[in-house]
């Protein structure tokens, strides 16, 4: 493992990340796409995105650089992410590329399984990755306001609000939440026994939940919309496998 004493990589903080970039061979290429594609395993990340990096990038390339994060995450080669220095970075201003709508369970992080730093996605966590009027809110300042190109909705297997739904739990403010899942259950098309206690089941209702929120985030949000008919953003869906560590984007 590397150390910030190595001669080879430049203390946080004292290199701008195009220097650094430029500084590490094989890499120069990839400098002009900007922080999400800092790919380089054992080189601190220490920078935050800046306007112009995001800019230049479209959101397809945004996606891929996306995928690769969650392909370093799950063949354990992340980024060295310096969040102090990234933290400094960002005070002044974010300029994120994405905006994540994903569940709040523990074990899919967002920012983590897609490898991505302080200042560069959006978050939004909802158990189910569901929308409501304050989610959609939410999303619209991510892409009119502050320029994000990308709205990913994640889904991942396993998921015990699916599961609720599925049940029909009762509990508190949690009803509500789960009856906006209820539309999935009814919608997925499954031959086999449909239970909680059935995960192929489960995880075929999660992929209907993310292709109904794509759905009602076009349906009801005329802002993302429209952003998505200029072909300003792009409304991807994907679910996070919880075995194998995967980011799967459904078509
Ligand atoms: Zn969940």
């Amino acid at each position: 493992m590397r150390t910030y004493q190595d001669p080879r990589i430049p203390r946080p903080g004292t290199l701008s990340r195009r220097r650094l970039l430029k500084s590490t061979v094989g890499v120069a290429a990839l400098a002009a796409m900007g922080g999400l594609a800092l790919a380089v395993p054992g080189v601190s990340f220490a920078a935050a995105m800046s306007k112009e990096d995001r800019d230049k990038l479209t959101p397809d390339e945004i996606i891929d650089l996306m995928m690769r994060g969650n392909e370093r995450f799950r063949t354990g080669k992340m980024l060295r992410h310096d969040y102090v220095a990234q933290k400094r970075a960002s005070a002044a201003g974010q300029y994120p590329a994405a905006v994540i709508l994903s569940c709040i369970d523990s074990r899919a992080p967002a920012e983590i399984i897609l490898d991505m730093g302080i200042g560069d996605t959006f978050n939004a966590r909802v158990a189910g990755n569901i929308v409501n009027e304050d989610l959609l809110g939410s999303l619209e300042f991510a892409c009119a306001v502050a320029g994000a190109k990308v709205v990913l909705v994640m889904g991942h297997t396993a998921c015990g609000a699916i599961k609720g739904a599925i049940d029909g739990a009762k509990l508190g403010n949690l009803t509500q939440l789960l009856d906006k899942i209820k539309p999935a259950v009814q919608a997925t098309q499954y031959p086999g026994e449909r239970s909680s206690k059935n995960y192929e089941f489960v995880d075929a209702v999660a992929r209907t939940n993310v292709r109904l929120t794509i759905e009602e985030i076009r349906h009801r949000s005329e802002v993302l919309a429209a952003l998505e008919k200029q072909g300003k953003i792009k409304v991807s869906g994907s679910m996070y496998h919880l075995s194998g560590g995967r980011v799967e984007l459904l078509s």
